[in-house]
């Protein structure tokens, strides 16, 4: 496994790899790992390069790269999604589901 940092510049501090493009692909892979490779959104599991990381907070109102507002979505849900928010997103496309919400929630705050 791994481990799951803020940014992969994080990877590079800490001496886990030395290149900046290897960084960036161990943290993607931690952020998709972490979440079992499920997408967050739709609860349905991915294969790892299926899987895409979906800013939470969208990037046109300000969210930003760290791993504290990126989550493994699958291409269907990050399309669909959108610059929406999340929550209201992801309500009206599945209903109400207060695990995955709360699974959401507990990462970004
Ligand atoms: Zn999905």
């Amino acid at each position: 496994m791994t481990p799951l940092l803020p940014t992969p510049e994080h990877y590079l501090y800490n001496l886990i790899t030395m290149t900046n493009s290897e960084a960036k692909r161990l943290w993607r892979r931690a952020i998709k790992e972490h979440f079992n490779c499920t997408c967050v959104y739709c609860g349905n599991n991915y294969e790892i390069n299926e899987l895409t990381l979906d800013h939470v907070k969208p990037k046109t109102n300000g969210g930003e790269s760290l791993t504290s507002n990126l989550v493994p979505a699958c291409r269907a849900c990050n399309q669909g999604k959108g610059s929406s928010h999340w929550k209201r997103w992801m309500r009206s496309t599945f209903g109400r589901n207060n695990a995955r919400e709360q699974l959401i929630l507990n990462h970004i705050s």
